[in-house]
């Protein structure tokens, strides 16, 4: 199966995309969709990117490799690039989307910021997703009560030309409890005010009715990183307690597993890809 256009998917959706760490991650996620028999995208966040060392290209290669021998179809997003010589060198590392975060910028700045990214992207046949109304949590903060406004919503999609919004409608990043509380309606008002598919970030702490009901309310892309990190530290913490234990493999393949595990689930929960 060839490596996929995230656009693609994202038309076809709902879809969900998972965080690429390690090439474990990227394993892990891709056998989780074959076996649920669905679509999915590998994203790489900013913050990965400076796990490896500022480099980029390792992981891409990597996660590109894994795609291109997956039994479903698979697209590779780079997710949360406040840099824009990061966002630069996505084509060539084989990403066809892109996030572009400006959202910590106030709303002009956020939207001249976005409108170069777009253009950026586009010149290149890249589907540039934007964020609009912070989404908390990356710095450790929760702040589940800041919400996106439909009108002002509208008037940046219509202002910056972006493929896709990631709006703050509840959720949280880095929640490790799923027991945030999603603002339905107004998913349901964005998607009315809103011509381009919504993204939800934060949804590993997202219980699975609020996940439907959100995707059934206009949600058309789902990321999904800390559950991962969740079920990836969790089993190597369940095994290397043998004091015996050397081999990485012996706890990287049952890391790689559940995570497989967690994957199938979710996407049989949305149904998606
Ligand atoms: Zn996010």
């Amino acid at each position: 199966m060839p490596l996929v256009r995230t656009a693609e998917l994202v038309a076809a959706g709902p879809v969900c995309a998972f965080n690429v760490i390690t090439l474990e991650h990227a394993e892990g996620i891709v056998a989780g969709a074959e076996r649920a028999g669905t679509a999915v995208i590998l994203q790489i966040s900013e913050n990965a990117v400076k796990f490896h060392g500022g480099r980029l290209t390792p992981i891409a290669a990597a996660a590109s490799a894994v795609a291109a021998e997956a039994a479903v179809p698979v697209s590779l997003h780079l997710d949360h690039v406040q840099s824009p010589k990061l966002l630069h060198r996505a084509a060539e590392a084989g990403m066809s989307s892109v996030m572009f975060d400006a959202s910590h910028l106030d709303y002009d700045a956020n939207l001249a910021a976005t409108r170069d990214a777009a253009a950026w992207a586009h010149d290149r046949g890249l589907h540039l997703e934007a964020e609009l109304g912070e989404v908390g949590g990356k710095d450790g903060a929760h702040a589940p009560g800041v919400r996106t406004d439909p009108r002002e919503a509208a008037a940046f999609v219509a202002a910056t030309g972006v493929d896709a919004l990631a709006v703050a409608v509840g959720s949280s990043h880095a929640m490790t409890s799923r027991t945030a509380r999603l603002d339905h309606d107004l998913i349901a008002r964005l998607r009315d005010a809103v011509p381009v598919p919504l993204v939800l970030h934060g949804s590993s702490g997202v219980a699975d009715d609020e996940l439907r009901a959100a995707v059934a309310a206009g949600i058309v892309k789902v990321n999904i990183g800390t559950i991962l990190n969740v079920a990836f530290t969790g089993a190597v913490r369940d095994v290397l307690a043998d004091p015996a234990l050397v081999d990485p493999r012996k706890y990287l393949k049952p890391a790689r597993e559940r995570m497989a595990e967690v994957v199938e689930r979710m996407l049989a929960v949305l149904d998606a890809g």
